[in-house]
């Protein structure tokens, strides 16, 4: 992770910890998906005897994915308490904002790195504007107070962010922590803010930096706020793992916070994880519904094949796909991708061109339009792919 490493994907379970049934079952779930790394909450000592069973029970699974221990208030006691706990995990998070106060702050963030160097352990230093540093946070609003022209309040909080994370990585450094094995993160909830802290964070330091947008909320808005946080700072070359905070829907998959991870660094071109199906919004010339239901089949055609094909088709990930719903744009879109059909679109003749590598190559017409578009989808990434067994 960090350097040149591709920008990992993180996400974090929502079950009790101390069910270790269940929490191991998520993190297959998240880790199948494509996590590739995995948070848990360890926040009380029955959580921390249960971390060992839920290493060993993914083992049981094959599951691989590094585990995190997020620990906030009392992680000094649960990972000197709790060896097993602290050497089954893979990370510790550790927030510099809730370790304790005054001489025992100090004392308690050493007790945690200290277990971190005697086990070889990373940590993220995870600052969150939720649980700033209050007495550093103080101090810098008082030095504040006495410039000639103070700062805005907003200013200081986000330096006081900045502050507080480095301020931790020197401590940790100090207390034996390789700088190598330091991770940094200054968790926000808005955007701007967000990308101007990190901004900070990654002029300063040349730690590995988490992102992720705080607390982001629900569905859409969830979701398009850490996209265009994310985008800002990926663009700019900043951030080595990131994740997407949303607020899962009542019964909701906790595994579309990975999708959306995957499918922010897909966008932007950083990383490839699943085809590409490029398709039309659709307007007044597609008056039926069969455009958008061709479009679906095809999308789902590709997500139930993938399980295979990603194992017997490695790069199959860069596919591109077109859907098209009319002759305006079908075409030229369906030329661009590896293979595309452009369908007919309202008073149009019912016939639907396939391109494969930018040339015609048939026009499919009739009831089995979905059908046989799957059958070439097959046969092209067959034909490409191969199979490298
Ligand atoms: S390609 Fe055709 S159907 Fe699709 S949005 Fe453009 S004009 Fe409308």
């Amino acid at each position: 992770m960090g350097g040149h490493h591709p920008v990992v994907v993180q996400s974090m379970t929502n079950t009790e910890t101390a069910d270790a049934a269940s929490t191991a079952a998520q993190i297959a779930l998240l880790a199948a998906a494509g996590s590739e790394l995995v948070r848990i909450t360890v926040n009380t000592r029955e959580a921390a005897a249960a971390v060992p069973e839920i290493k060993q029970r993914l083992d049981d699974m094959g599951v691989r994915a590094p585990i995190v221990g997020d620990f906030h208030y009392n992680g000094h006691l649960l990972l000197t308490e709790y060896p097993a706990c602290a050497a089954a995990l893979d990370k510790y998070r550790i927030n510099p904002g809730n370790v304790g106060a005054g001489a025992q702050h100090d004392d308690n963030f050493r007790k945690m790195i200290e277990v971190a160097v005697a086990h070889a352990k990373p940590v993220r230093i995870g600052v969150n504007w939720g649980s700033l540093d209050r007495a550093l946070l103080t101090a810098m609003m008082d030095e504040n107070a006495k410039r000639e022209r103070p700062l805005p309040d907003r200013e200081v909080v986000l330096e006081a962010l900045r502050e507080s994370a480095m301020r931790s990585a020197a401590l940790a450094e100090s207390f034996g922590q390789p700088h190598d094995r330091i991770v940094l993160s200054a968790k926000v909830s808005d955007v701007r803010d967000l990308v101007q802290v990190y901004r900070a964070l990654g002029a300063c330091s040349d730690y590995p930096l988490h992102l992720g947008l705080t607390e982001a909320g629900l569905g859409t808005k969830g979701i398009v706020a850490t996209t265009a946080a994310l985008s800002v700072l990926l663009f700019e070359g900043i951030g080595d793992t990131i994740r997407t905070s949303l607020t899962p829907a009542p019964g909701g998959d906790r595994a579309e916070e990975v999708r959306v991870c995957q499918q922010v660094l897909q966008s932007l071109g950083l990383r490839a994880f699943t085809p590409q199906v490029t398709s039309c919004p659709g307007c007044g010339r597609t008056t039926s519904t069969f455009f958008q239901e061709l479009a679906t089949q095809v999308t789902g055609h590709i997500q139930e094949r993938m399980i295979v094909w990603r194992e017997k088709h490695p790069g199959v990930e860069e596919l591109k796909v077109a859907v098209m719903g009319c002759v305006v744009n079908g075409p030229g879109e369906s030329k661009h991708a590896d293979i595309g059909i452009s369908l007919p679109g309202t008073g149009e003749d019912p016939r639907a061109p396939v391109y494969v590598d930018g040339k015609l190559v048939v026009t499919l017409k009739g009831e089995h339009i979905a059908a046989d578009f799957g059958r070439m989808l097959d046969e092209y990434v067959e034909k490409r792919w191969g199979n490298p067994a």
